[in-house]
């Protein structure tokens, strides 16, 4: 679906044409399973709830506009968005993975996707060379990138890992979920599917579970939807509309937490407790440079190790503005213990070797005021 305006503008009206028969602004909430047939033979164009619903429908076709994708489906959460894509597999065939990937993505294609005979191979997609090398095994289908990764923040470059997708025929997935379309559009590097946790800056309030694939083509989109509406993980008609109003607000939201987030990782990074701050808006971020050449923005989630891990729980304890939860990319800023909260289900070594330890803590900075939040975090550190 090509995009005709600017992504602000189609986000501003989500589903306020939708309901051409009354005109309602905002899309209605079709809370039905199923639609009457005027005659035999005869379909509205909905029949039943799980194949299309009218305001599912009006968020597809909102995430497909902005993605400047094919066709987009709602899922019922980011990880059933995810395992659709691993089902374009057979079993004996390979996906090159990102090696921190977010944990319950991680547990799924090792504990799930794994036991269907599909592989997944575990490679830093922030190295280019590292990716040619692993899509040389033959039996490699699919490259699954999230970038930036969670939690450490590291950037791939989707143009370049594009390229080498290509080359080999292998399908290019890129999890979005941190930057959402406002500051990195995949499909126009050359990603085949993009996908999301809409539960994240889509919805953008911490009150929805949803996911999202975005197809880049009509076969993509055949097997996706037809994958979509097999198994029946679908979004219901309450949650989408939930997310149909998020999206509304998704550049406002995103750009004032972007703007904050880039001054509490400046902050942190003066901060003699800190040890370091991985946020890949800062310059001697290792990710700085691609991320300026393939995203528009760099997103509202920042990391960084303490100097004294016994002050972990104290800091977890002792905030008052931050709330100690997981998830991320809601208004209200959340601060996260990754070793034990996200990535519990991730190998020890790995966790070693990607530097997840006990001094690590995450913030998905929020829309509050900055003041306010860097005056939390100086409290407790
Ligand atoms: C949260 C998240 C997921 C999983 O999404 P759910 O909606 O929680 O199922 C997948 N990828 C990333 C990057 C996430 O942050």
């Amino acid at each position: 679906m090509k995009r005709l305006q600017s992504i602000a503008t189609t986000l501003a009206q989500a589903g306020s044409r939708g309901d051409p028969r009354t005109g309602a602004v905002s899309m209605p909430i079709y809370q039905t399973a199923t639609f009457a047939h005027p005659a035999l033979g005869q379909s509205t164009g909905f029949d039943y709830s799980r194949t299309a619903n009218p305001t599912r429908q009006a968020l597809e076709t909102t995430l497909a506009q902005v993605e400047g994708g094919d066709a987009a489906f709602a899922f019922a959460s980011g990880l059933a968005a995810v395992d659709a894509v691993t089902h374009l597999l057979a079993a004996g065939e390979r996906m090159v993975v990102t090696e921190d990937l977010y944990g319950g993505t991680y547990r799924l294609f090792d504990q799930i996707t794994r036991r269907r005979g599909v592989e997944s191979i575990a490679v830093d997609t922030s190295d280019t060379d590292a990716v040619r090398r692993a899509l040389e095994d033959p039996q490699v289908r699919l490259l699954f990138v999230e970038s930036p990764t969670n939690p450490l923040l590291k950037v791939a470059d989707i143009a370049a890992l594009a390229e080498c997708a290509r080359a080999r025929d292998v399908w290019l997935v890129v999890d979005n979920t941190f930057l959402t379309p406002c500051s990195q559009r995949p499909l126009e590097w050359g990603a085949d599917l993009v996908v999301y946790s809409a539960s994240k800056y889509l919805a953008g309030h911490n009150d929805v579970v949803a996911g999202a694939v975005v197809t880049s083509t009509p076969a993509l989109s055949e097997r996706i939807g037809f994958f979509q509406n097999a198994i029946g993980a679908i979004v219901g008609p309450m949650d989408a509309w939930l997310i149909l109003r998020g999206l509304k607000t998704l550049p406002l939201r995103l750009e004032r937490q972007q703007q904050n987030a880039r001054r509490l990782a400046e902050w942190l990074a003066a901060h003699p407790r800190v040890d370091r701050v991985y946020y890949p808006g800062l310059p001697d971020h290792p990710g700085y440079a691609v991320l300026q050449k393939t995203g528009s923005g760099t997103g509202a989630m920042c990391a960084f190790a303490v100097q004294d891990p016994e002050r972990v729980p104290a800091i977890l304890e002792g905030v008052e503005t931050f709330l100690f939860a997981e998830s991320l990319g809601g208004v209200e800023s959340l601060i996260t213990y990754p070793l034990v909260q996200t990535h519990a289900d991730m190998a020890p070594a790995l966790l070693q070797k990607l530097g997840i330890d006990n001094r690590l803590l995450r913030l998905s900075v929020g829309t509050e005021e900055v003041d306010d939040l860097i005056a939390d975090l100086e409290r407790v550190l």
